[in-house]
């Protein structure tokens, strides 16, 4: 079987090590459209587009560490090695997944520099046609494959909330995808909106050098976390003025920047309509368990759930994807995968969530890691990493100032300490 995967990130590196594991009888062909694995633990100074005239991918900011301890980071079969700390800085996650590459002998089958401009369904044959641009040379090629994994990623199109008085406000807007540095917030009062954990984290990282930030989100209740000084919460911005803020509360503040922290669409440019998966409000669907394309099962797009153990997530994904694509388990019938993926999103609802909170797994991980490897018949991945995700999800809301400084040691598959 001949896999195309596209995106050298962590889930594609992922996909490469199980698709050249041996247990599968595969041929794998990555393509990656920048120069380097690792996608969007790569920083870059630049924003905008790059030298190829292609929009640059990673969201990565300069100080950036991570929200995760180290200890669920790793791979099930390539854990992240002994350092004393727990949370680690980007350079080291980016070291770790060059290591990972290495240690597995990925890069070989990755060609770098190709952008994948189109996937479609070939007639006929159930194979699939990649059209990919090499970037470097100026040509462009359609290779054919048996199935295709996409691996690129979820954070690298912003989504910007429709704002009364957008185009009246006279100071700086800017989204998070564009942020690298604090300093260019240098005695500035700035409206950071969204408190999710990159909104939090960075009202943090820019306190240090701006004059004032409002942390501006919809939270029932204020955020029962120290925040710094100079950080104020308020609740949504009704609209802008010339020079600031109108807030649902009637406060108004004079402020210098609208700092959008307000995440992410699911995009896929390059799959045509052919290949039938389609994002409603946020939602990727038609997907069985979040992942394989119900109208063409030998396309799966891996990486879509957030609030995860990312990487562990991704190797399960790909084992699970695998198994059926072996020949090893039979895909259930469309009606029923149908009939999965509508009672998941009925069963949200009723919780109160809304469509774009389709792909959140968050506290109830461990149900989701377990019913793919149960139904697919995999090594499952061991609870200790949903419980120690929820601890520092914990700790993040208490203690957001402080809590990268605890350092933690998994014990065994169910336990972990606190050292
Ligand atoms: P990406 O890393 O985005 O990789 C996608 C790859 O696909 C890129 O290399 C890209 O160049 C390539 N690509 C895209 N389109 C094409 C195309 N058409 N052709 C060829 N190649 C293409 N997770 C954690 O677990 N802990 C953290 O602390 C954490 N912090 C984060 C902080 C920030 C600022 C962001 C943005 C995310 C963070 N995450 C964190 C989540 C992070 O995104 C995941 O951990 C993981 O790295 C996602 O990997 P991925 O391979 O799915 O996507």
């Amino acid at each position: 079987m001949k896999i195309a995967v596209i995106g050298a990130g962590s889930a594609g590196l992922a996909a490469l090590r199980q698709c050249t594991s041996g247990t599968y009888n595969t041929q794998v062909v990555c393509y990656e459209k920048t120069d380097q694995v690792g996608g969007t633990w790569v920083y870059r100074e630049e924003t905008g587009l790059d030298r190829y005239g292609l929009p640059i991918h990673t969201s990565m900011y300069k100080n950036l560490r991570t929200n995760l301890p180290k200890e669920v980071m790793g791979y099930p079969d390539y854990p992240v090695s002994d350092t004393p700390e727990s949370y680690l800085t980007r350079t080291q996650i980016l070291n770790f997944l060059n290591s990972y590459c290495d240690h597995f002998n990925l890069r070989q089958h990755i060609r770098f520099l190709h952008n994948v401009e189109l996937v479609e369904p070939s007639t006929g044959d159930r194979k699939w046609e990649v059209k990919v641009k090499d970037l470097t040379r100026n040509t462009i090629s359609v290779e054919t494959f048996d199935a295709v994994m996409v691996c690129n990623g979820h954070y690298f199109e912003p989504s910007m909330p429709d704002l009364k008085g957008q185009m009246v406000f006279k100071g700086e807007q800017l989204h998070s995808h564009n942020y690298r540095v604090p300093d260019i917030f240098v005695d500035k009062a700035v409206v950071v909106l969204g408190a999710g954990p990159s909104g939090m984290d960075l009202a943090l990282d820019i306190s240090r050098k701006a004059k004032r930030v409002y942390l501006s989100h919809h939270l029932k209740d204020p955020i029962g976390t120290v925040f710094p000084d100079n950080v104020v919460q308020k609740p949504d911005v009704k609209e802008l003025t010339e020079n600031g803020a109108v807030f649902k509360d009637g406060t108004n503040e004079h402020v210098d920047v609208i700092f959008y922290c307000t995440g992410y669409k699911y995009s896929f440019p390059f799959l045509s309509e052919k290949c039938g998966v389609r994002v409603d409000s946020n939602m990727v669907t038609p997907l069985w368990k979040h992942l394989v394309s119900i109208e063409n099962p030998t396309l799966a797009l891996v990486g879509l759930p957030f609030y995860v153990c990312a990487f562990s997530m991704f190797d399960l994904q790909v084992r699970f994807v695998l198994q059926y694509w072996s020949g090893k388990r039979d895909f259930p019938s469309k009606a029923d995968m149908l009939r999965e993926e509508a009672e998941e999103l009925e069963k949200r609802k009723k919780e109160g969530l809304r469509r774009k909170h389709f792909h959140m797994m968050g506290f109830k991980q461990g149900d989701y890691y377990n019913d793919l490897a149960n139904t697919a018949g995999i090594t499952p991945l061991p609870p200790v990493l949903t419980k120690l995700h929820n601890e520092s999800s914990m700790q993040f809301l208490d203690n957001l100032v402080h809590y990268r400084e605890t350092r933690y040691k998994i014990i065994d598959d169910y336990n972990f300490i606190q050292l």
